[in-house]
């Protein structure tokens, strides 16, 4: 009896493993041809400074709308489209449709592009954001560029010139997710950059626990004392805000403040604020 049952698990393991393979294999073909398909659509979540509550900018945040699944997370298809290498392609083009899109926009904030290692080991990646600044007209000083830790960590020299290069160009270097890395502090120490995103993690957790109160604390009076703006990623209320900005934090980004939504709703939200109703307002007292 143990046997079978033994059997008949390794044999489920067995099928599940297959099939995960088999998808994988599909997301993948499919991948190839979602630019092609027009699947793939850039979202946008506002960021706030937290001293007068104005929009600052939006992040880009790339959305896959599969014929087929419906809306597959980038947290899933990213790491497919690194290992294959359609990084290159599928972040120029998200580099391009977001620039296009905030150079029209009624209020010059930022735009946040991620990148991807691929990208930034690449030789082409200077020429591409050129190329995408010329083309769309967007001013470069309100391109920012978000890169993580770990693809600083090989520290190549190659990476950091690129990196300078963009930023003698006016673009702006922001270093995302920071405190989930093996060495944040060294990391800083290596390149000068421009703004720190705070993990998500740290402040999600801050109303509950202590420590990544302390953390968060610390990093933003860190980066108040070297010069570097900070942003606190994945704010979710009104009282984490509120002691973000009393900490001194300079921007933050979250739920609280909106979800990554289509370019149409960052219009919305832009032309609220011109006719005085803050973003605060317009999302959380939407009935009102
Ligand atoms: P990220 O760059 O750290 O982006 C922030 C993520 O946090 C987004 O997840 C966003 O939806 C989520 N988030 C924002 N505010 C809140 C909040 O208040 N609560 C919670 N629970 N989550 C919040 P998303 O859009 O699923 O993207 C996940 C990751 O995928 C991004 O993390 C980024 O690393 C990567 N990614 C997304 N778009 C691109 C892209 O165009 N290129 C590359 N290379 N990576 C991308
Ligand atoms: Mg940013
Ligand atoms: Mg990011
Ligand atoms: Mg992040």
């Amino acid at each position: 009896q143990a046997k079978n049952d033994g059997r008949s698990t390794y044999r489920f393991f067995e099928d599940d493993m297959a099939a995960k393979i088999k998808q994988r294999q599909t997301l993948i073909t499919d991948l190839y041809k979602a630019t092609a398909n027009r699947e793939l659509e850039v979202y946008f979540q506002p960021q706030v400074t937290l001293e007068n509550g104005e929009i600052s900018g939006f992040e880009a945040l790339l959305r896959w709308n599969h014929s087929r699944y419906g809306f597959i997370s980038p947290i899933e298809f990213i790491p497919l489209a690194e290992e294959t290498g359609l990084i290159l392609e599928i972040g120029a083009w998200v580099l391009e449709e977001a620039c296009f899109l905030a150079a029209s926009w009624p209020k010059p904030v930022n735009l946040s592009v991620n990148l991807s290692p691929r990208q930034i080991y690449c030789e082409q990646l200077l020429p591409v954001v050129d190329d995408v600044l010329t083309r769309t007209g967007l001013d470069p000083g309100r391109l920012e560029l978000e890169v993580t830790e770990t693809m600083l960590l090989a520290d190549h020299l190659r990476v950091r010139q690129t990196l300078a290069k963009l930023q003698e160009g006016g673009v702006k270097i922001s270093m995302d997710d920071f405190g989930t890395g093996y060495s944040s502090l060294s990391t800083l120490r290596r390149f000068p950059f421009d703004r720190i995103k705070v993990d998500r993690s740290f402040v999600m957790s801050m109303s509950k626990d202590d420590d990544a109160r302390f953390i968060v604390n610390s990093v933003i009076d860190l980066a108040n004392s070297l010069g570097i703006v900070t942003t606190a990623e994945g704010v979710e209320t009104k009282e984490i805000a509120e002691q973000l900005k009393a900490e001194g934090c300079t921007e933050a980004q979250g739920y609280y403040f909106g979800k990554p939504s289509p370019p149409n709703q960052a219009l919305v939200w832009m032309l609220g604020e011109a006719n005085g109703i803050s973003l605060e307002d317009q999302v959380n007292k939407k009935q009102n």
